[in-house]
């Protein structure tokens, strides 16, 4: 239609004809009518306008056409997002019991295999002290290997077995008063054969007269041991291994050095982690199952305790962990 827009918006021309002889206050655009104004258009050498609006019922049968195919599509494109989360959902459920199957399993052998190598064990210690009547040198030497490996086996599946623990929460300390200087000197004495294999000597290089500390001996026995075998494994050949006991205010700190390459930048994050073990499996490497330091840092937070290493470049590393005096 044709208005004339003097801010009330008149209209001039209708599809019925002019409305100038009518009463113009009759024929102005509603705020309706307005709104639904889609394009003005000034019509040359006059001071009209030709004004476009839109139908409300024009676009609606294309708008319901329009929302019907939307809905059609998003209808599709939910079950196609549905059906993958399901099936993806039905993988994840599918992986966690094949690795629960999995941990099930190991947690099983490694209880079914602690008790008959413990008999091996015993067994071959006592072959090998001559108990069951004497022993020929070349017989020793291969009894060592066989309880040297028995002894290797029983580590391992001591490890899963605590890593069961820890995984259930089940893990108890029981905790004791100790005098750490004693358990560390304990440590020193039972791991000196192992440390022999690599022609590495255990030093305690200083250490107070004692330091008081409530713990669960043996947990920290088992730490100390994870700490000596490594420096003595991934130490230098014939290493000096020192040991350092000091007490600093509440804590007291054990630290052990070793002077072997040390460990690599990349790796540094990734060491207390389960299972992690530097290089790949092309490098040949001590035997280890990188479960020991997980382990040993569960057991050392347990007691409010923490355990992290030193190493400057590839020469040497110090592991060390705190305890609070008690
Ligand atoms: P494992 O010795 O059975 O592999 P650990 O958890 O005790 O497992 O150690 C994890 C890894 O950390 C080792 O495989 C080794 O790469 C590295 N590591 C541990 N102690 C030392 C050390 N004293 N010097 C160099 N690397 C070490």
């Amino acid at each position: 239609m044709l208005i004339y827009p003097s801010g009330e918006d008149l209209i001039e021309v209708t599809a019925e004809g002019p409305r100038i002889n009518l009463d113009r206050h009759d024929y102005r655009l509603s705020a309706e009518e307005r709104s639904r104004i889609m394009k003005r258009i000034p019509i040359p050498g006059t001071a009209w306008e030709a004004v476009d609006m839109h139908d409300p019922e024009l676009f609606s049968s294309y708008r319901q056409q329009l929302l019907l195919q939307m809905a059609v599509i998003l209808l599709l494109f939910s079950a196609v997002v549905m059906a993958m989360l399901y099936s993806l959902g039905r993988a994840e459920q599918r992986r966690r019991m094949a690795e629960q199957h999995k941990d099930d399993f190991l947690s099983n052998v490694s209880h079914e295999l602690r008790t008959p190598l413990t008999s091996i064990r015993g067994s071959l210690g006592l072959v090998i002290n001559g108990v069951a009547g004497e022993v020929s040198e070349k017989a020793k030497g291969l009894l060592d290997i066989a309880l040297n490996n028995s002894e290797r086996l029983s580590g391992i599946v001591n490890d899963i077995l605590d890593l069961k623990k820890i995984e259930s929460g089940q893990m108890e300390l029981e905790q004791s008063r100790h005098d750490l200087v004693m358990l560390v000197r304990r440590a020193i004495e039972s791991n000196h054969s192992y440390g022999e294999r690599f022609g590495a000597e255990y030093v305690l290089l200083e250490a107070p007269d004692s330091v008081e500390v409530e713990v669960d001996g043996n947990r920290i026995l088992q730490v100390m041991t994870n700490l000596l075998s490594n420096a003595a494994k991934y130490g230098a050949r014939n290493d000096r291994v020192e040991i350092v006991i000091s007490v600093k205010g509440e804590r007291v700190r054990v630290s052990v050095t070793d002077h072997g390459e040390g460990i690599d930048e990349a790796f540094h994050e990734r060491v207390f982690e389960r299972f992690a073990r530097e290089g790949d499996s092309s490098i040949e490497r001590p035997d280890g199952t990188g479960l020991g330091l997980n382990i040993s840092r569960v057991i050392i937070e347990a007691h409010r305790g923490e355990i992290d290493f030193d190493c400057a470049g590839r020469d040497g590393t110090t592991f060390y962990f705190e305890l609070p005096v008690s």
